[in-house]
């Protein structure tokens, strides 16, 4: 196994229930990117008693409330504990590659041969920033969520963030707190309310079955891979973070951007095509939600059907922001996030730099799997709260392949 995070960790509970001999390798400590890779302010967006791994629920008692990255760190590491998981730490894999009907795991600590591999090194590695970077002026500082700090670690003055996911508007509300006139870049991305009918969105999703959905059940499933992550944020008065909520507290929005020629950052004018579209899914979902409510009996008590008003379009957004002008003194990429398989030295990945696989069986390399990857066998896998399921099927896979069902 590559990778100790909650992904790993849930494959080597279920291995250790077979009875399966395996090593964990991870190249920092349980959690490393919960510890390392993520912004100090960030909570999960997930609520907690979502963070359930296999045999191991929610211990606290704010069920409804959302965990900080320490809450987490503490979560991920008790679960290695009480699993007595295998971790090698400070172990970080070097190179796989195909060896006598297994592989060949080369690491900082020395080699190991193995029938099988599982790939839970993380689907979130490195800061994805598109190519237009390179033609921002040099007087910009530039950041991804990985370097970013927090907002005092900014130079004082106007800040550009592009992208308006997850990641995207929970920088630009911080940011724009700290008293920094704040821009965001918009292109496709998803809204939801936090709570729905007095409950979380995210048990609508939960117990309506829509993350549920398996990924050979779904019609464009490339797609639904590459969608970004919902406009949420988890804080203790449960808010609803969209992009209303940004534009009324005075974030500037402005189109996808496009280019950058001569200094100039460049917008899409087809913001009110993206709000539009959005605002059309969000509805769509929430019809699902209140079709499944209707013919099901809730152990909950839901409040009446709610419809939110459309994301208002600014009456003419700016197409064009001089970055030379000294409006604008940092941009912050909030642009997504991808594996890094710099050390997979077997032909698996597509020319997008992917793994090729088929519900976490790696295509063409017999014994070899992944898990933690956006959409891997169901909506919910890249979620703490979608491990169990993947695991128990991939490990279902796995021993049969070894012979040992
Ligand atoms: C900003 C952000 C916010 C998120 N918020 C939520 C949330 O609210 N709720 C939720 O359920 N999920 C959330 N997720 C999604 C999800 O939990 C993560 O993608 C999760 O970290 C995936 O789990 P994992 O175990 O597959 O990967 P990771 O947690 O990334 O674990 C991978 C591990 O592999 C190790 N590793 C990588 N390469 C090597 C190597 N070459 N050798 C040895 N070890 C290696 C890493 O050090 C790391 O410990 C969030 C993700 C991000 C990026």
């Amino acid at each position: 196994m590559i990778g100790a995070g909650h992904a790993g960790l849930a494959i080597s509970s279920v291995l250790t229930e077979k009875s399966l001999e395996h090593v964990v390798l991870e190249r920092g400590e349980v959690a490393n990117s919960w510890r390392c890779e993520r912004w100090e302010s960030l909570r999960l967006l997930t609520p907690n008693w979502q963070s359930r791994l296999p045999g191991y629920p929610y211990r606290g008692n704010d069920p409804d409330g959302y965990m900080t990255m320490p809450e987490v760190v503490d979560t991920v590491a008790g679960f290695a504990k009480a699993i007595a998981a295998p971790v090698r730490t400070h172990t970080a894999v070097t190179s796989v590659s195909r060896a006598d009907g297994g592989y060949h795991i080369a690491t900082s600590d020395g080699e190991l041969h193995c029938r099988s591999v599982v790939l839970a090194s993380g689907a979130a590695n490195v800061p994805h920033v598109p190519r237009v970077q390179e033609a921002v002026p040099p007087q910009i500082e530039c950041r991804t969520a990985f370097d970013y700090g927090g907002p005092d670690r900014l130079p004082r003055g106007g800040v550009l963030v592009v992208g308006a996911s997850a990641t995207g508007v929970q920088l630009a509300d911080e940011i724009h707190r700290s008293g920094r006139p704040v821009t965001i870049s918009v292109g496709e991305h998803v809204r939801l309310p936090r709570t729905y009918r007095g409950q979380d969105v995210l048990w609508w999703m939960e117990h309506s079955g829509v993350w549920n959905q398996r990924y050979d059940e779904i019609d464009d499933i490339e797609r639904a891979r590459g969608l970004p992550s919902p406009q949420l944020i988890g804080t203790p008065e449960r808010t609803t973070l969209d992009l209303n909520v940004l534009g009324a507290a005075g974030v500037e929005i402005v189109g996808r951007l496009a280019a950058i020629r001569d200094g100039r950052a460049l917008f899409s004018g087809g913001l009110r095509n993206q709000f539009a579209l959005a605002d059309l899914k969000m509805q769509r979902l929430l019809e699902t939600f209140d079709a499944w409510a209707l013919n099901s009996t809730l152990d909950v008590e839901v409040g009446p059907p709610e419809r939110f008003e459309p994301t208002h379009a600014p009456e003419s957004p700016r197409l064009s922001l001089d970055l030379r002008s000294g409006e604008i003194r940092s941009i912050v990429w909030a642009t997504g996030f991808r594996p890094d398989y710099r050390w997979l030295a077997v032909p698996v990945l597509n020319r997008k730099g992917e793994l090729r696989h088929d519900g976490g069986v790696v295509v063409d390399a017999p014994g070899m799997y992944a898990i933690g990857l956006p959409v891997l066998r169901r909506r919910k896998s890249t979620f703490i709260i979608g491990a169990e399921d993947d695991a128990r099927d991939i490990v279902g896979h796995l021993a049969h392949y070894l012979g040992n069902p």
